[in-house]
């Protein structure tokens, strides 16, 4: 049986929109479990247990290169989770994932993850999301965002220099860990994330609405407790 109070959640925008900030503050504030499809399957193709096998070899050169892995393989990876999350009594926000129109809608008809979300949730408790920002704060934001090697937080724009300028040994504000930065947020890689994001994941807007679903469209420019504030309108609407 459907538990009506459970919510899904899809955050969508281009690279450094801002979108995995605000599925964890969504998750926070509606108990939902927040899958960040990115970070897993980062954690997939940087995983040394995988370094022989060949097809996860493919995939990580997709990845460090800012291209959108194999749709098949990622739908496999990502319909599986949301399912195990459902049955599992949960709620659930994703940050953009689905990433393409395969793994939004499926190769024919509606067979795609909207669908398996549509079986668990309902129609009327699915939340889309896009957040609106112009390429170039793409692209700052990106090549600013430093990451924490122990607890995965990120720390965005002027968190970061300042982190970097005054507290270099320092390291995470929440458990002192190691800051990094990623593979895919060199601004070279980011111009060819933000294309990936034009070409392949823009296309899944026109197949909501097809699918009689309402994008909101949200200013990502916005601070984050700004951003949010109008996301939960939405939802409360
Ligand atoms: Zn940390």
């Amino acid at each position: 049986m459907k538990d009506s109070s459970k919510i899904a959640v899809i955050v969508y925008g281009p690279p450094g929109s801002g979108k995995g900030t605000q599925a964890d503050l969504l998750a926070k504030k509606f108990n939902l479990i927040h899958f960040d499809t990115g970070q897993y399957l980062e954690s997939i193709v940087h995983d040394p247990k995988n370094k022989n096998d060949v097809r996860i070899q493919k995939e990580k050169q997709f990845f460090d290169t800012g291209r959108l892995l194999t749709p098949s393989w990622v739908f496999e990876i990502i319909s599986g989770k949301a399912k195990q999350i459902a049955k599992a009594g949960w709620g659930l926000v994703f940050s953009g994932s689905p990433r393409t129109f395969y793994e939004a809608f499926g190769k024919s008809k509606n067979s795609g993850l909207i669908k398996i979300l549509e079986e668990e949730y309902g129609r009327s408790k699915i939340f889309f999301f896009l957040l609106k920002v112009h390429s170039n704060t793409s692209i700052k934001r990106n090549s600013e965002r430093l990451i924490c090697s122990n607890c995965g937080r990120q720390l965005l724009g002027f968190y970061s220099q300042f982190y970097q300028l005054k507290h270099k040994h320092i390291g995470c504000p929440f458990c002192a860990g190691v800051l990094r930065k990623r593979t895919l947020d060199n601004p070279e890689t980011i111009k060819v994330r933000l294309k990936e994001y034009q070409k392949r994941t823009n296309p899944i807007f026109a197949g909501l609405k097809k699918h009689g679903y309402k994008l909101h469209q949200i200013d990502g420019e916005l601070l984050p407790y700004k951003v949010f504030s109008q996301i939960i309108k939405k939802i409360r609407a």
